[in-house]
């Protein structure tokens, strides 16, 4: 029988005011669009909201693939809706945000795997105020080739397109030490991501490369360390850590919280490492503290 943890008195929801919060729901409900702040029910919100950060979530509401750690729907993606980059964009003005967040679902049934999202909604953004910072947090891109090789361009070139539009970083998730990737993970794997982010590096060194793993999936410490160690090693800058909290019943089960103090600790450790920027911490999410 699955062993159910009780939620730790250190995990405390922040509080919104209410007001503030329902403006900047009803204006994503009425958009059109999509963010992982809502989509996610992030317990950040009413702190990011409030500071001028939210992260928007291209290509529809539904994913080609299946994480089984993720809230986000998994099905048949939806038809791309072209007007989407606009009305990010328009969202964006209306909010006022100073710094912005772009990921997009897998869109694993698109020729270019939905880097063209990215890319549009960029160039909408800069139409509209061009001193925004952009984020992109992105799929692998992984996919499409004949052959191993002919993948591994194509993800080189759906890369190189989005980083020519010279967003301020360039994040890419690995979520969980290597041993859990096939169960956490579909689609993704710990290779292809880490290529992923030390092929940005070698692309664009200017451009901040960042990652981000969840703990509490069953992960042992001396793992998270190495996972540490290999984003070191291909000169990742920026890294975040944070507590996996379990969306319903129907996604993976939290195998431990992980005490404050070890997230500190953690915090140490990559800090010690030469990290520019490291957040750790229970509610810490990927995009947490962003700008
Ligand atoms: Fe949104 Fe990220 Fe902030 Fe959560 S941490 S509210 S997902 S910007
Ligand atoms: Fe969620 Fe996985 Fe789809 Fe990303 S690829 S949106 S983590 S299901």
């Amino acid at each position: 029988k699955e062993k159910i943890l009780r939620l730790p008195s250190w995990i405390k929801f922040p509080i919104s005011k209410a007001s503030e919060f329902e403006k900047i729901q009803t204006l994503i409900k009425k958009s059109n669009i999509h963010t992982i702040c809502e989509e996610a029910r992030c317990p950040n919100r009413a702190e990011c909201y409030a500071s001028g950060t939210a992260t928007f979530l291209l290509g529809g509401s539904i994913c080609s693939r299946s994480c089984a750690f993720c809230q986000v729907n998994k099905g048949r993606p939806s038809p791309i809706n072209i007007d989407e980059c606009t009305q990010v964009a328009e969202a964006v003005k209306v909010l006022n945000l100073k710094y912005v967040v772009l990921t997009s679902v897998a869109r694993d049934d698109l020729p270019d795997h939905g880097a063209n999202l990215f890319i549009s909604t960029i160039d909408e953004i800069r139409k509209i105020d061009s001193t925004i910072k952009i984020e992109v947090l992105t799929p692998d891109l992984w996919g499409g080739g004949k052959n191993l090789d002919e993948t591994n361009n194509l993800q080189t070139e759906r890369l190189k397109m989005i980083l020519e539009k010279d967003p301020i970083c360039f994040n890419h998730n690995l979520e969980t030490v290597e041993r859990l990737q096939k169960e956490v993970r579909r689609g993704a794997n710990y290779k292809k991501s880490l290529s992923l982010l030390e092929k940005s590096k070698d692309i664009a060194p200017h451009i901040q490369t960042k990652s981000g793993i969840m703990l509490g999936l069953g992960e042992t410490l001396d793992e998270i360390k190495n996972t540490i160690y290999d984003l070191k090693k291909i000169d990742c800058d920026q890294i975040t850590i944070g507590q996996y909290l379990r969306p319903s019943f129907n996604h993976l089960a939290v195998k431990k919280y992980w005490d404050p103090s070890e997230f500190q600790y953690l915090y140490r450790f990559s800090k010690e490492l030469g990290f520019k920027k490291v957040s750790s911490g229970p509610l810490v999410r990927s995009s947490y503290h962003a700008g």
